[in-house]
């Protein structure tokens, strides 16, 4: 293999351009080109593409977003969409691909790999919801974005003895909220994995309040839906007023954490000896604090799950 492509596609995470330094940095150790791929696999299709070099990813790693820009492509999504792809790759003479992304993109890689061009998945995503990974880059920056907003909304309902009601993303899945939670020492935590009711909920509260408990904070994953919903059902209910924050898209933001960049770091660079190993149509991820790499097919089969021992210690921890 002479040249490889790198890209970033879907949701954009804090860690990615660490992950495309340490693509490019071990493709040149070992004298493989590397051209970037700007905007996903729409601009793959279009030739946006420009040789990379050790320079161009210097000063990166600590910045959140994505130097190469990333996209969305329903184009891509179709047979002739990919085949213009294959076009492009191979008049660039680009033998293989890394694509830094979510399980939309590892689709994508999938298919490239099926029609000729080896293809590896580094998964990035703040919703850490990729099975056959124990963390997805950009979970834990996001994670510190939403303790640092916990802790001042905290101070608040400290302050005016109130219930807080924050909702952070993570998609379908209910990590961030559970680790943010755990970590918040939230009263409750709400995750789509895990069964709920709003009674439930008020049996907690009215127990905290019982034993002198004047704020409270409640967790919700975006999974689970609207945050402003419950908190009108639960005033509704209960006559409980409560503040809802949605905290959105600061979570997608800012400079990855050390443990970002080092997982990056260290998953770009193994996604680029699977390449030199003939590897294709895998993703690499950490288990046991070891990168590993499974095919796409495999790992996307699977649902991921959550760690439910850590909801449960959380229910335990804030009795
Ligand atoms: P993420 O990678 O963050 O999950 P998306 O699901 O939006 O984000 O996927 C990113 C891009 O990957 C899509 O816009 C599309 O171009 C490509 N993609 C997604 N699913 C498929 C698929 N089944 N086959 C081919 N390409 C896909």
């Amino acid at each position: 293999m002479k040249k490889i492509g790198v890209l970033t596609s879907g949701g954009d995470s804090p860690g990615m351009n660490a992950a495309i330094r340490a693509v490019v940095r071990k493709a040149l150790f070992h004298d493989i080109e590397v051209s970037g791929i700007y905007h996903g696999y729409h601009g793959l299709m279009n030739g946006s593409i420009k040789p990379l070099t050790i320079g161009s990813v210097g000063d990166i790693i600590h910045r959140g977003g994505t130097m190469l820009g990333t996209a969305r492509s329903e184009e891509f999504k179709t047979e002739a969409g990919q085949l213009k792809a294959i076009e492009t790759l191979k008049s660039h003479g680009i033998e293989g691909l890394v694509v830094i992304g979510g399980d939309g993109s590892f689709r994508g890689a999938e298919k490239l790999s099926e029609k000729g061009i080896a293809a590896i998945g580094v998964p990035g995503t703040i919703d850490n919801d990729i099975p056959c990974t124990d963390f997805t880059i950009g979970f834990d920056t996001a994670l510190n974005t939403v303790i640092e907003a916990v802790d001042k909304i905290r101070d608040t309902a400290t302050s005016h003895e109130r219930t807080f009601i924050i909702e952070v993303m993570g998609r379908d899945a209910g990590d961030l909220a559970l680790w943010a939670g755990l970590a918040d020492g939230a009263e409750t935590i709400l995750i789509p994995e895990a069964d709920y009711s709003v009674d439930e909920l008020l049996k907690t509260l009215k127990r905290g309040q019982e034993r002198g408990k004047k704020h409270s904070i409640i967790v919700v994953a975006e999974g689970i839906g609207s945050a402003v919903e419950l908190g009108n059902s639960i005033r509704e209910k209960s006559g409980v007023e409560c503040r809802v924050t949605v905290l959105g898209h600061i979570q997608r933001g800012g400079s990855p954490t050390a443990f970002d960049r080092v997982l990056a770091s260290r998953l770009g660079a193994y996604a680029v000896e699977c390449l030199l190993n003939g590897e294709k149509g895998k993703m690499v991820g950490l288990q046991n604090n070891q990168p590993v790499a499974t095919p796409i097919s495999e790992a996307l089969n699977q649902k991921h799950t959550v760690d439910l021992s850590l909801y449960q210690l959380a229910k335990e921890l804030s009795i």
